[in-house]
């Protein structure tokens, strides 16, 4: 506890010379986990162009010789995977099986993805398949790494999601330079430790460690980028769109995920995914569940059935491994309490919930909540859950559609032809048929449409978009 961490540049850890620190505070206990390095500008240069020099030689390497590198390093996380599964509960507050379980996900996708780029090949076309061509040209494409990538990951997953950036663009000869979330950054560096274990050569991997605020829009706009993979808010990421170079980008951002619960649904299966996926930590999830519209005839039964299940929802500390956690910090909970606030203004139901001890927040079920109030449209990242009322599906289907976002959404009904049509209308990255929005299995698609994010990401798409083909043609004379 409490150690210094540094950043790490070209192979070697080191304090920055503006001898600025971050400290890191729990968001649970009061105390300190540790300090990470404010770096200045200069050295986010010194780490940029660190990665573009190994850059050369890291594509030259062949991919079983990548791949090598990238098992030793599953290896070491699995020696230290109580040591980082700890650092995650404390730092952000995560359950501590939760957090074992974010590890071993890691090293699942890490090696899943050192496997789908070895099998993944390019092709050959002849000439003589288009109008006037002829077998005398023939174009081979493969794929090439696109350079330096800029990782930037969201504080709630803050090693599944830096591993979903970095093994996708380190196994196809990408470098990388990695800027883990603050709160988050002490897990970022204890997996980054692991890499280096594990021998990776030097200036591959980077970590650049200081507030968003301070160091990002400079990482943005540095011409030495090739590529950013970013995770975070949806305002974060728009600005990052408008500063960033004419690079590609892939962004995975907020969301506002409905469940659509129709007549038919099995309300005791609804009702436990629903709640699972609403509130498992702390509602901290891009993919929870943030809004449920329900057909009036069942309304009644859904939130009555809803109340009984939240009573099993287990409140306090990650180091019990609760449910219900407080939340990243003080300003998130004065966010969450106050889209409550304005819903009860507006009056809304509370069924449960608003209760708060510093960023504790109880599970809290708003019912009768009405488009004209906040938590009908925003994003609240804690454990509050609005139910909407509706007369028809397609009232249903319109009110998600309106949305600013469009990430996942959950349809419950026994009907699958009717669950298949309103899935159809849906306006989402991923629509799941009586299940809990939810990211994974990790070589699924996973696709963030209108706010809520641009690309696909998801093993092969994530090396896909971190690589692109080259084609060359031989021509036959
Ligand atoms: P955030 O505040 O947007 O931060 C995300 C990352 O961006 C952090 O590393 C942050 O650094 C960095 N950042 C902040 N300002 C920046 C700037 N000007 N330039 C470059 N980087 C900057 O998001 P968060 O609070 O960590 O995460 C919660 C949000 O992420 C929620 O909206 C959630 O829905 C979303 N999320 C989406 C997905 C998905 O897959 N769609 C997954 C997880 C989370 P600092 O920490 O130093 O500020």
């Amino acid at each position: 506890m409490n150690s210094n961490y540094k950043f790490y540049v070209n192979g070697e850890w080191r304090e920055s010379q503006t001898k600025e620190v971050i400290e890191i505070r729990s968001p649970y206990k009061d105390a300190i986990v540790g300090k990470v390095q404010a770096i200045s500008q200069s050295e986010a240069d010194e780490a940029i162009q660190a990665a573009k020099v190994a850059q050369k030689d890291w594509e030259q390497t062949s991919i079983r010789e990548r791949g090598d590198y990238l098992y030793r390093w599953i290896k070491e996380l699995a020696t230290m995977k109580e040591e980082i599964a700890t650092t995650i509960m404390q730092e952000v507050g995560k359950g501590f099986n939760d957090a074992v379980k974010e590890v071993e996900r890691t090293i699942d996708l890490i090696r899943f993805t050192i496997e789908e780029a070895i099998h993944l090949y390019g092709e050959s076309m002849l000439g003589e398949n288009f109008p006037g061509g002829s077998r005398s040209k023939i174009a081979i494409s493969h794929r090439v790494p696109l350079g330096v990538v800029l990782a930037i990951s969201p504080f709630n997953y803050p090693v599944n999601l830096s591993a979903a950036k970095i093994a996708p663009a380190l196994i196809s000869g990408n470098t990388v330079v990695f800027k883990p979330a603050t709160q988050g950054a002490i897990s970022g560096i204890k997996m980054i430790e692991a890499l280096d274990k594990a021998g990776l050569p030097k200036g591959v991997l980077n970590v650049v460690t200081g507030h968003g605020s301070a160091i990002g829009n400079y990482l943005i706009e540095h011409p030495g980028i090739d590529m950013i993979s970013f995770t975070g808010g949806s305002e974060t990421g728009k600005r990052i769109a408008k500063l960033a170079n004419m690079i590609p980008l892939v962004m995975e951002l907020g969301g506002k995920d409905p469940a659509i619960v129709v007549k038919d649904a099995n309300l005791d299966l609804a009702v436990k995914q629903i709640v699972s996926g609403a509130f498992s930590y702390s509602g901290q999830r891009c993919t929870a569940i943030k809004r449920v519209f329900v057909e009036e005839s069942i309304a009644d039964e859904l939130v009555s059935k809803l109340t009984k299940e939240l009573e099993t929802v287990t409140i306090g500390s990650p180091e019990d491994n609760k449910t219900i956690v407080p939340l990243i910090d003080k300003k998130s909970a004065d966010f969450v309490q106050g889209l409550i606030d304005d819903a009860l203004e507006k009056k809304a139901v509370l069924i449960t919930g608003n209760k708060r001890e510093g960023n504790l927040i109880y599970p809290t079920l708003l019912d009768h909540v009405t488009a004209d109030m906040r938590l009908a449209w925003e994003e609240p990242f804690g454990p509050v859950l609005p139910i909407i009322r509706v007369k028809t599906v397609d009232e249903a289907i319109d009110m998600s559609n309106q949305s600013e976002y469009g990430l996942q959404a959950s349809i419950f009904s026994q009907d699958i032809d009717q669950a298949f049509t309103i899935a159809g209308k849906i306006q989402a990255g991923s629509v799941q048929i009586n299940g809990r929005t939810e990211r994974g299995p990790d070589h699924f698609p996973f696709i963030g449409t209108k706010g809520s994010g641009m690309g696909t990401q998801g093993v092969k798409r994530s090396i896909e978009s971190m690589t692109r083909e080259k084609v060359t043609v031989i021509n036959i004379n």
